[in-house]
């Protein structure tokens, strides 16, 4: 029997009660939905049951908190997307009568993604982000790395999770497409930090004293960079 019994009492979570005529105890369940549940035994006063969420909050509070974060909520596919690093501000249509496409209007700014599903569309403008960051930034990299004199041998663009870029002892140098969404200055710090691993394939006293030399300021991008979960959106990230 679902009982959608929704109580909220000083402060507590949401909850429904769902009476059983075969449970022994009470019971918390929370769904993957975050909806939380709790079975109550046949002949229980809803008294106890309130008392009961009560002493298993924090508990509630924590198991919550954690579902969340391993699933995020549904990808909003954005109608404007402003890429920060290029000072750029795109227009973003939708349809959903073709199969994964895109058209670009330059002259106005403007995309029209096309995919059958949301999934797909969302795909189809995730790999047109990949392909506009490396028109973007590998020849701006280039232009750094000539002015710094610091070569290196080939640079890719990739959608990595945890790094903003790397740089191989062959001198290959990889960027995150994620940049984008960045300051100029930051991104421009983060070309200098891998043309400096040209030089010093680690993090040494020498490393960081040939960064400084091209980037005093060098710890304020560092920091920028550390907390861009605030300005790369979902649907990019
Ligand atoms: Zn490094």
């Amino acid at each position: 029997m679902l009982q959608p019994l929704i109580q909220k009492k000083g402060g507590l979570p949401p909850y429904s009660v769902r009476i059983s005529n075969r449970a022994k105890y009470l019971q918390l369940k929370i769904s993957a939905h975050h909806q939380v549940e709790v079975v109550v035994p046949k002949g229980v006063a809803l008294h106890h049951v309130s008392d009961f969420v009560e002493q298993h909050k924090q508990w509630i509070e924590k198991t919550l908190v954690r579902i969340k974060s391993h699933q995020p909520d549904k990808i909003e596919l954005p109608y404007q997307v402003l890429l920060n690093a290029i000072d750029e501000q795109w227009q973003i249509q939708y349809d959903s009568t073709e199969h994964s496409n895109v058209q670009v209007d330059i002259d106005h700014n403007q995309l029209t993604v096309r995919g059958i599903t949301e999934t797909e569309q969302l795909t189809v403008l995730r790999a047109w982000l990949t392909q506009h960051a490396k028109t973007c930034l590998i020849p701006w990299l280039t232009a750094v790395s000539e002015e710094l004199l610091l070569p290196f041998k080939k640079a890719s663009v990739r959608a990595q999770k945890t790094r903003w870029g790397s740089c191989s002892s062959k001198r290959h140098i990889s960027l995150n497409r994620a940049l984008l969404f960045m300051s100029p200055a930051a991104v421009r710090y983060l070309f200098i930090h891998e043309l400096c691993h040209t030089k010093h394939l680690n993090h040494s006293t020498n490393f960081w004293r040939l960064v400084a030399k091209y980037e005093p300021g060098h710890k304020a991008h560092e920091t920028e960079l550390r907390r861009a979960s605030q300005v790369i959106p979902l649907w990019a990230s």
